[in-house]
């Protein structure tokens, strides 16, 4: 006798695909990092060293940078970074609309004014046009963000910053591995930010971020400010009133460990959205375009329906998650309403219509056929 209530459907285990799984990723580094930490926890080495610098070479090589510095997560790698390129009170920072809160907190963390951008409507990205119209008096710099993986026009934006007088930071923390003309994302700001948040392409244990730039200068001022102000060799000089922002040295072990395998899970993110894209082209859902001449690194695979919200739900009920990157812009959000500002339609009708499918580098082509299957069915049923 079935003990489930009428109304609930019973979903065969195996149909069931999660948004996101990391635990075949994770179990294959196990080993090292378990050798690693053993070392770590023996020398009693937790916060800096030579797991930290290490990985901040590595970190750099990668990206094609001359410095990296890690911090304690995404948020404050882009917050170190404006504070590092000198962007303070009074002054303003643009931010696209369509961005996950922590672009816009950095921003105001430093105690500047996110000016938020509406975005082109085909790749949800910036574009040189809309921020060269949305330059202010007071504006300072621009964060661009590689949403989803992919970099934007970023030849056309740098122009744009350059005649404006912006410096310009890229928000990489979605799009570790994705190139634009065969460059890697976070080769191109004055200063690139990056999260190592455990779902991120690269992902720690825990949290974690890192700058990265090939400007001394600047590299060592965030490396003094995420480290309560000190001045380099000199504990107990605090040159500016800075704060504690470190990346720990069990984190870096991990990312260690991982590093080797990006470009490989990059990859495989990259073959499995060709599959979705391919067997989407007669489903009545569009995929989210990537900026011609970019490659992305598919941190998010993320189509568009009018009918978001119900697809959702269908989905769901046959065992399908899925998620909303994100459902409110941040301009529309309480914290940042009060700033008032223009309706920005592209960002605004987006964050209706956007929805991401499964997505991640141990998932199976048998998944995403039923992931289109199921997607497919649901909108004949719509
Ligand atoms: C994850 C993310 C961040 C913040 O990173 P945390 O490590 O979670 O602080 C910033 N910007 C974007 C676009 C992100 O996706």
């Amino acid at each position: 006798m079935s003990l489930s209530p009428p109304d609930v459907r019973v979903i065969d285990l195996d149909r069931i695909v999660r948004f996101v799984d990391l635990t075949g990723e994770n179990a294959a580094v196990t080993p090292d990092v378990e050798r690693r930490w053993r070392a770590l926890l023996q020398a009693g080495e937790f916060v800096g060293g030579c797991e930290v610098e290490a990985f901040e070479q590595e970190w750099a090589r990668y990206c094609g940078r001359t410095h990296a510095v890690g911090t304690a997560n995404g948020t404050d790698a882009l917050a170190l970074a404006l504070a590092g390129l000198g962007v303070g009170a009074g002054d303003e920072v643009l931010v696209p609309a369509n961005t996950f809160i922590a672009t816009a907190e950095a921003v105001s963390a430093v105690g500047a004014r996110p000016v938020f951008v509406d975005v082109d409507p085909t790749t949800l990205l910036l574009t040189p046009e809309a921020v060269a119209a949305a330059v202010t008096p007071r504006a300072v710099a621009v964060v661009v963000v590689h949403l989803f993986g992919a970099v934007p026009d970023i030849e056309g934006l740098r122009r744009v910053a350059d005649r404006a007088g912006l410096a310009l930071i890229e928000d990489a923390a979605q799009a570790h591995g994705g190139r634009r003309h065969g460059r890697l994302a976070g080769s191109f700001g004055d200063v690139a930010a990056f999260s190592f948040y455990p779902t991120k392409n690269l992902g720690a244990f825990g949290d974690a971020g890192a700058v990265v730039t090939d400007d001394r200068m600047v590299a060592d001022r965030i490396r003094s400010l995420g480290n309560h102000g000190r001045r380099a060799g000199s504990p107990n000089a605090h040159d500016v009133v800075g704060g504690n922002s470190r990346l720990d040295a069990l984190q870096a072990a991990v990312l260690r460990v991982k590093l080797p395998h990006l470009d490989r899970r990059v990859a495989q993110r990259q073959a499995l959205a060709a599959q979705y894209a391919a067997q989407l082209a007669g489903v009545d859902v569009q995929p989210v375009g990537v900026p011609v001449g970019s490659e992305s690194a598919y941190h998010l695979f993320v189509v568009r329906s009018a009918q978001r919200d119900l697809l959702r739900e269908m989905l769901a009920a046959d065992g399908v998650a899925t998620g909303v990157h994100y459902p409110v812009p941040c301009h529309r959000q309480p914290a940042y309403r009060c700033a008032g500002g223009p309706a920005l339609p592209v960002a605004e009708r987006a964050a209706r219509e956007i929805l991401s499918l499964p997505l991640h580098p141990g998932m199976t082509e048998e998944q995403v056929d039923r992931v289109c299957d199921v997607l497919a069915q649901a909108e004949r049923a719509l």
